[in-house]
């Protein structure tokens, strides 16, 4: 069994079950060409955080010839259409604001929230660089960050909102660096297979030039030698209904997603398709904060998420809590559809201007929310109960209760967490603000197994030479929950890691 090699056993596997393989037939099959259409010395797959941060670190540390293929006709994936945050843990930004934070605790939470399921060398690997990887995202790439905010799950308050409040604000200027240092990023480019070599090795991709999604036979098939290999940082799987339901049946097309519609996850299956493990595919996300009065991820959780703890989130239908609202988000989300309808948040102005408008999202965004009807704006509380169908004697009984827990910095019914800064959500603070929640697909934990240099490991835990991963693709950094803003890091920081194993790889 020895000699055969993973894609001659796979390819012979699946010899008889390609008809049920959508879209990959040809792929399982795939062998090198007589002769490449052209070398490159790294070829990176997808221009989100993990393939620009890749690119860029392989740049500078003196790599010619480093290609990124894109196969959409924008840029970013995921990453651009983000919420602009990322943590860190132990930043000069923190210590301004007072915030004591270490990479120990980071750790710690990551492996919380995670449900002890989450790799920790990997998420060692994150909580170690976080640091280094703000300052390389401030210092060096030229981000502007607004500001340090909370998210549910966290000990602390340690997400850095970029300036934009948006990944854009991340990706605009790494795609200036790549321009600055010449790095083509092509554009409708589509990878479609892998290809390894007699040994087993990666030495290069069937790509599609001209490729328009989700034309599978669309583009110029060419075939691309990379000498020190392939990255994977091609996203997750979010928007492919049967992949994300043969792993979670629950998620039927009935649930929106979050994600742009690229997220689809064939990369994964080409790697698999050269005998990639992968790892907690079935931990699936879901984000507790969206609304269902606007389109995929929107506005709403830029407004939700550093308003948690400082305004109650209830069930119309009882005017009653339900939840830890600074819990992790599988916590909320699982709460919020259990409930089996959306559920409303609201908070008083003062809560909302201190902690949220100017902070992790702008003037705009937030002006631009109540136009769009996503947030309604009330005198008393009793227009707010109206509103929402929510019966106003309970919900004054429920809103007096939460006030009283704020004060005291105590929540004997969920446990929530409360901050110093927090104000009553009383008319005298007012007016109050409204919205509605009903949770989508947002992330996914699982994904290609790498080691902590970014090696994609096979299903007998052996490195597969010159295959590196990183971002999204993979799987184990997270565990059951990802904590909020903690996939940036971990795609830059793999992404990075990513470039610096391709550089010191040498083909045996
Ligand atoms: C709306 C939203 C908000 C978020 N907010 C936050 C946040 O504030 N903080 C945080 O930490 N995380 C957040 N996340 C999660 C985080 O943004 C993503 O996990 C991260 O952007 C993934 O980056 P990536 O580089 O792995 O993949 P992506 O950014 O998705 O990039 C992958 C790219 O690969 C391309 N691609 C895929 N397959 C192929 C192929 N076969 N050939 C060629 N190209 C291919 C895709 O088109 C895509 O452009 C958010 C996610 C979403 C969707």
């Amino acid at each position: 069994m020895a000699s055969i090699s993973r894609r001659g056993f796979l390819g012979a596997a699946a010899a008889s079950a390609a008809a049920f393989v959508p879209g990959a037939a040809g792929a399982l099959t795939e062998k090198a060409p007589r002769k490449w259409d052209e070398t490159v010395e790294y070829l990176i797959v997808g221009t989100g955080f993990a393939g620009l941060a890749s690119a860029i670190e392989a740049h500078t540390l003196g790599m010619k010839n480093v290609v990124v293929i894109e196969k959409m006709a924008f840029p970013g994936g995921n990453s651009v259409i983000n919420g602009g945050a990322v943590a860190a843990a132990g930043t000069d930004m923190q210590e301004k604001a007072g915030i004591k934070d270490s990479a120990d605790l980071l750790y710690r939470d990551i492996l919380k929230a995670g449900g002890g399921i989450a790799h920790p060398d990997l998420a060692r690997h994150i909580a170690d660089e976080s640091v280094e990887n703000f300052y390389w995202l401030r210092d060096k790439i030229g981000v502007k960050f607004a500001a340090v905010t909370y998210h549910g799950g966290h000990s602390v308050k340690r997400s850095h909102s970029n300036t934009a409040h948006q990944g854009s604000g991340f990706i605009e200027p790494m795609l200036k660096v790549c321009e600055k240092y010449g790095i083509p990023i092509r554009m409708r480019t589509y990878l479609e297979a892998l290809i390894e070599d007699e040994k087993g090795r990666v030495v290069g991709a069937k790509i599609r030039e001209g490729y328009v999604f989700p034309k599978e036979k669309s583009g110029k098939v060419k075939y691309v030698r990379s000498k020190k290999g392939v990255m994977l940082a091609c996203g997750g799987f979010a928007q492919n209904v049967k992949m994300r339901m043969s792993h979670d049946p629950r998620l039927t097309s009935a649930f929106g997603s979050t994600n742009h519609p690229g997220a689809t996850g064939e990369g994964i299956q080409e790697a698999q398709f050269l005998g990639a493990n992968t790892v907690h595919m079935d931990w699936i996300q879901l984000g507790p904060w969206t609304s269902p009065d606007e389109q995929g991820f929107g506005l709403c959780p830029l407004l939700t998420e550093p308003l948690v703890g400082y305004g109650p989130m209830v069930d119309p239908k009882t005017a009653k809590r339900f939840v830890m609202e600074t819990g992790n988000r599988k916590v909320r989300a699982d709460a919020i559809v259990a409930i089996g309808h959306p559920v409303v948040m609201y908070a008083c102005e003062k809560n909302i201007m201190n902690q949220a408008v100017g902070k992790n999202l702008s003037e705009k965004m937030w002006a631009e929310l109540q136009k769009s009807g996503v947030v309604h704006k009330f005198a008393t509380l009793k227009e707010l109960a109206a509103f929402y169908n929510i019966p106003y004697d309970a919900l004054q009984a429920q809103n007096e209760k939460f006030n009283g827990y704020m004060k005291a910095m105590k929540d004997p019914d969920f446990n929530c967490k409360f901050f110093k800064d927090g104000v009553p959500n009383t008319e005298a603070n007012g007016p109050f603000y409204g919205w509605r929640l009903w949770p989508r697909v947002h992330h996914c934990m699982g994904g290609l197994e790498i080691n902590n240099k970014a090696q994609v490991l096979d299903a007998r835990g052996n490195v597969i030479p010159g295959l590196y991963a990183a971002g999204e693709a993979t799987g184990g950094v997270h565990g059951m929950v990802r904590l909020g803003t903690v996939a940036v890091a971990d795609c830059m920081i793999f992404g990075r890691t990513a470039a610096r194993t391709a550089k010191a790889y040498k083909p045996a």
